[in-house]
């Protein structure tokens, strides 16, 4: 595909049965485009797909760290983190993390099957779509007197 995206794909341990019916049932669609994940995630793709993933750490390792820098650095277009609500993970704070980054940086996440069959599906993953990139000039130029010293 010429315009491929470059998607993250994690699912915590609940969810990623979900993930991997969600993923087999797009693969024809998901497969066009360049995939990573945090590791477990990662490993049961590779196994559901046959293709090759960019495999990250374990998410409660640094993997959910390692995509949230991905995405600061630009690295990333897509996010799709099936996220479990209704259990309390050992790095939730990296689970806020990452989904607060991917505001930050206007990256489309879909956090549950529904979202994501919308995301797959949508003319713009196959388009030369150019997502709005927040200007923070204004942010990191700021001038904190009080701190000079
Ligand atoms: P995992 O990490 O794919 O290595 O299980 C997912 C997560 O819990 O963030």
């Amino acid at each position: 595909m010429e315009n491929k995206q470059r998607i993250a794909l994690v699912a915590h341990d609940n969810k990623k049965h979900d993930l991997l019916e969600w993923a087999k049932f797009n693969k024809h669609l998901l497969i066009q485009h360049e995939l990573y994940a945090t590791g477990t995630t990662g490993k049961l793709l590779e196994q559901e797909l046959g293709v090759e993933i960019h495999k990250l750490q374990s998410g409660p390792l640094g993997g959910d760290q390692q995509i949230g820098a991905k995405i600061s650095e630009q690295e990333l277009d897509l996010l799709i983190f099936f996220w479990d609500p209704l259990t309390r993970q050992p790095h939730d704070s990296d689970v806020k993390a990452l989904l607060r980054i991917a505001v930050v940086w206007n990256i489309p996440v879909a956090c549950n099957r529904a979202s994501a069959d919308f995301m797959i599906s949508s003319p713009l993953m196959s388009s030369a779509y150019k997502r709005h990139l927040p200007d923070y000039a204004g942010y990191t130029g700021r001038i904190l007197e009080d701190a000079l010293i």
